[in-house]
C-alpha cells in the first residue's frame, strides 16, 4: 500500500509518501518513495520536496491554511513532475496516516478515523491546544480532499505511555485534580520511543518482553524513557512537553513557584510565562545565543564562550539524572538508547553524557562513538560493557505508515 504520512504542525505540513505492507514490514522492506516539507502554509510556503532522497524542487507558493497545503502535495505527488514511481492519480494513494499529538487517556493504540474519533481528539484539545488543532486541520483537509473512501488513521505521541503505571503518571497533587480534570503525566515522543525500542529488539535479537532499556530522544524537543519489559514504565515529558529534559527552547523540570515570583517580579501574565517557558528557554535561554546544539558545540570549542559551555554542561547533567533515575527505578537496564537530531549526530555530546556512568558498567569505545554519526545505526559501547550504548536513527514516519497499514487491515499493534 501506498501510505501518505501528514504531520501538521501550527504552520508546517510536513509528508512523506511510504510504500509498506504487512509483509514488508515482516522483512523490513518498505520503501520512502517521496517527503517534503511546506513551511508557513498560511502565507507565502516555502516548499521543499524529495523524490527516492533526492531533492527536487525548493519553492514558494502562496497557501491559505493546511488543507491548500494538503491539496498541494496531493497534486504535486500525483504530477507528472514529481515521477513518483506507480503513482499516477489520487486511486494510486490507499491510506493516509496522521500524526496526532494528543490522545488524552482514551487512544491507548492508533485509531481509524470517524467521525466519532475526530471528536475525541477534538475533547483532548484542551490538554493540547498548541498542537491538535493543527493536527486535526490536516485531518479534515485530507478528509475533504480524499473523500470517504481513503482510509485515514490517527498515530498518537501519547500512545505508547499508556501502559505507564500510576506511580509514574500521578503527580502528588490532590488525587481530586486527576479525577476531575485528568491532570497527570502523559508523556510525547512515543511514536520516537516506541520505533528505536523496535529497532534494538531487531539489532540484537530479544523479544518484546525481555526488552529493558532507556531511549534518550535529543532533538530540539528531549525526552527519556524507561521501557521495561517492552512497554513504557515511565518518561520524562508530563502533562504536556514542558517536563523533563533540557531542549532547544523548553526549559524542562522547574519549580512552579517561579512563575508566581516571575509575574511579580517582571509584570508577565501567565501565558507570556508559558510562552517564554516553551519557546524562550532551554539551550536557547541559557546560553542567550542559540537553541541549536551545533553552535552552541561550536561556540564552546573556537570561542570558549562560557554560557554556551554551561548551557550544554546543563543540558548534559540533566540528561545524565534522567538515566540514573529510570536505571534505578527498572533495577537497571540491558541499554541506553540514543535517537533524535542530537542523539543520533553529536558524539561529543553523547560521550559526555555517558562519561561517568562506568559506575553504572557502561564503557563506550571512542572509536565506534565517534562513527556512528550522520544515520548510521549500532552498538557504540565496548564488548565488555555491561550496559550497552545504541545510536538509532529514529523514524517516526515510517511507523506511522506501518500503524496505518496495521489499523487499515486491522492487525492493530501498541509496540
Ligand atoms: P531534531 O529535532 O531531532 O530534528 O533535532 C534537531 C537538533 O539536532 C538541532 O537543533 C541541532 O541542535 C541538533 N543537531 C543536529 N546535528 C547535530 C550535530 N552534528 N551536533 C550537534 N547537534 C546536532
Amino acid at each position: 500500500m501506498n501510505i501518505l504520512v501528514l504531520n501538521c504542525g501550527s504552520s508546517s505540513v510536513k509528508f512523506q509518501l511510504i510504500e509498506t505492507d504487512i509483509d514488508l514490514i515482516e522483512k523490513n522492506a518498505d520503501k520512502r518513495l517521496a517527503g517534503g516539507v511546506l513551511e508557513r502554509v498560511i502565507g507565502q510556503a516555502i516548499i521543499s520536496v524529495q523524490v527516492e532522497g533526492q531533492s527536487k524542487i525548493k519553492s514558494a507558493e502562496p497557501l491559505r491554511d493546511h488543507r491548500a497545503g494538503i491539496d498541494w502535495i496531493l497534486k504535486w505527488i500525483t504530477s507528472p513532475e514529481s515521477k513518483i514511481k506507480n503513482i499516477k492519480s489520487l486511486n494510486d494513494i490507499h491510506a493516509v496516516g496522521h500524526r496526532v499529538v494528543h490522545g488524552g487517556e482514551r487512544f491507548t493504540m492508533s485509531a481509524l478515523i470517524n467521525d466519532d474519533v475526530i471528536r475525541e481528539i477534538e475533547d483532548s484539545i484542551e490538554l493540547a491546544p498548541l498542537h491538535n488543532p493543527a493536527n486535526l486541520k490536516g485531518i479534515q483537509g485530507a478528509r475533504e480532499l480524499l473523500g470517504p473512501k481513503i482510509p485515514q488513521v490517527a498515530v498518537f505521541d501519547t500512545s505508547f505511555h499508556s501502559t505507564m503505571p500510576e506511580t509514574s503518571y500521578l503527580y502528588a497533587i490532590p488525587y481530586q485534580l486527576y479525577r476531575r480534570h485528568k491532570i497527570r503525566r502523559y508523556g510525547f515522543h512515543g511514536t520516537s520511543h516506541r520505533y528505536v525500542s523496535y529497532r534494538y529488539r531487531n539489532l540484537v535479537g530479544k523479544k518484546l518482553e525481555e526488552t529493558n532499556i532507556v531511549t534518550v530522544h535529543l532533538g530540539n524537543g528531549c525526552s527519556a524513557c524507561a521501557i521495561k519489559n517492552g512497554e513504557s514504565f515511565d518518561t520524562s515529558m508530563g502533562f504536556t512537553p514542558l517536563e523533563g529534559l533540557v531542549m532547544g527552547t523548553r526549559g524542562g523540570d522547574i519549580d512552579p513557584s517561579v512563575i508566581e515570583f516571575i509575574r511579580n517580579k517582571e509584570g508577565m501574565t501567565v501565558r507570556e510565562i508559558d510562552t517564554m517557558l516553551n519557546k524562550q528557554s532551554g539551550l536557547l535561554g541559557l546560553s542567550g545565543l542559540t537553541n541549536d546544539m551545533r553552535d552552541l558545540v561550536d561556540e564552546e570549542k573556537e570561542n570558549n564562550d562560557r554560557r554556551a559551555h554551561l548551557a550544554i554542561e546543563i543540558f548534559v547533567q540533566r540528561v545524565k539524572k534522567y538515566i540514573g533515575a529510570y536505571l534505578a527505578e527498572m533495577g537497571g537496564a540491558d541499554a541506553i538508547i540514543f535517537t533524535g537530531g542530537i542523539g543520533e549526530n553529536s558524539s561529543i555530546i553523547r560521550e559526555r553524557i555517558c562519561r561517568g556512568l562506568d559506575w553504572f558498567g557502561l564503557n563506550i569505545d571512542k572509536e565506534k562513538n565517534d562513527t556512528m554519526v550522520c544515520g548510521k545505526e549500532g552498538e557504540i559501547s565496548n564488548p565488555k560493557s555491561k550496559l550497552k550504548a545504541f545510536v538509532i536513527p529514529t523514524n517516526e514516519e515510517l511507523l506511522i505508515a506501518r500503524d496505518t497499514v496495521r489499523t487499515v487491515k486491522n492487525v492493530p499493534r501498541r509496540w
